[in-house]
């Protein structure tokens, strides 16, 4: 299961809700008990029972559709409905074959709904987490290196080169704001696909990686830094807001590199990197920016979800200068 869905279980809030059989009964005795419970005339022949009452086998009537009930019926809160009438109006619908969502069903971090078994139907967006059908991303295609692009993702995603510079240099100015300081001249930015990116990050890429930061440091002999230089490599092909929540999330690697000392756990690492771009992404404030803030919340990974979620409980409405002494102090979290 990709990042950003849970699989939810739809439990019966209602208590009331039986499921009955019909019985259908014959009459010989015409007597005044035997009156239709719903036309109130007298029954002759055939009738229905239900819950001690009867009625004409045609007025035992469902409540949604309003036809004729004459097998199973569905008792809640005092009215009667047709098994599959019941569940058209106690389920949630399933957002790609309208179907009730009965049982586990998938809700997505665009809050999709839907079986589970779709998502082995359709393909899902490497970059947004929609599934990719007519109807939720209207449709979508495969990149040049393999990665599935919803048709939203594919009209929003970045178009020219030049607007990575932009970014790089606006999300500088962001960090800046919240007491992050990063040198614009020490980083430079690259848009890839994901053939070079794999080629970038070498043996610690991984399946999920949208970005990666080569960074060389010249030290002296008491381990201070002479010189240094950051290359931040960014999947391509994403709309503003995911390249924006990956360059914010890479260039505080650079600044764990240039101001601290120590080798920190993963966990500590990359799960301050996706708090300092979670703030970033709350500035923003928009669709994608919040799509993006829930993934980091349902993160399942260990080191990013679960390191995120460390960080976060004991940094979170506090000011960032403490998670950045913290960093300068402390390996592990
Ligand atoms: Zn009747
Ligand atoms: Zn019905
Ligand atoms: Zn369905
Ligand atoms: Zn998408
Ligand atoms: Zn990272």
């Amino acid at each position: 299961m990709a990042a950003g869905r849970r699989i939810l279980t739809f439990i019966m809030s209602s208590v009331t809700k039986i499921t009955c059989l019909l019985i259908l009964f014959y009459s010989f005795l015409i007597s005044q008990t035997n009156k239709c419970n719903y036309c109130k005339e007298e029954i002759k022949g055939k009738y229905l029972q239900a819950d001690g009452k009867k009625y004409h086998p045609n007025h035992f009537i469902c409540d949604h559709c309003k036809k004729p009930i004459n097998s199973s019926y569905v008792d809640n809160d005092d009215k009667v409905y047709h098994q599959h009438c019941y569940n058209e109006i106690a389920y949630d619908k399933c957002d790609v074959c309208n179907d009730p969502l009965i049982g586990s069903y998938i809700i997505d971090s665009h809050n999709y709904k839907y079986h589970q078994k779709h998502e082995r139907e359709y393909k899902i967006c490497d970059i947004c987490g929609r599934l990719i059908t007519n109807k939720i991303s209207s449709g979508g295609v495969i990149l040049n290196d393999g990665r599935n692009q919803c048709n939203i993702c594919k009209k929003e995603s970045f178009k020219s080169v030049k607007l990575y510079q932009s970014y790089l240099s606006g999300t500088i100015s962001k960090l800046s704001t919240i007491g992050i300081k990063i040198d614009r001249n020490k980083v430079s930015i690259k848009s890839v696909d994901r053939n070079e990116l794999k080629d970038a990050a070498g043996s610690i890429y991984s399946k999920n990686m949208k970005g990666f930061c080569n960074s060389s440091l010249k030290k002296d002999a008491k381990g201070r830094i002479v010189s240094s230089k950051h290359i931040i490599y960014v999947l391509n092909n994403m709309p503003p807001e995911y390249t924006e929540s990956i360059i914010a999330h890479e260039l505080f690697h650079t600044w764990i590199r240039e101001n601290t000392n120590i080798k920190h756990t993963d966990q500590l690492e990359e799960g301050s990197c996706n708090f300092i771009s979670y703030q970033i992404m709350k500035k923003r404030n928009n669709y994608n920016s919040r799509v993006i803030l829930k993934n980091y919340e349902n993160d399942p990974s260990h080191i990013y979800g679960d390191g995120f979620r460390k960080v976060k409980n004991k940094f979170n409405g506090k000011y960032i200068v403490e998670l950045l002494n913290y960093l300068k102090r402390f390996d592990s979290i």
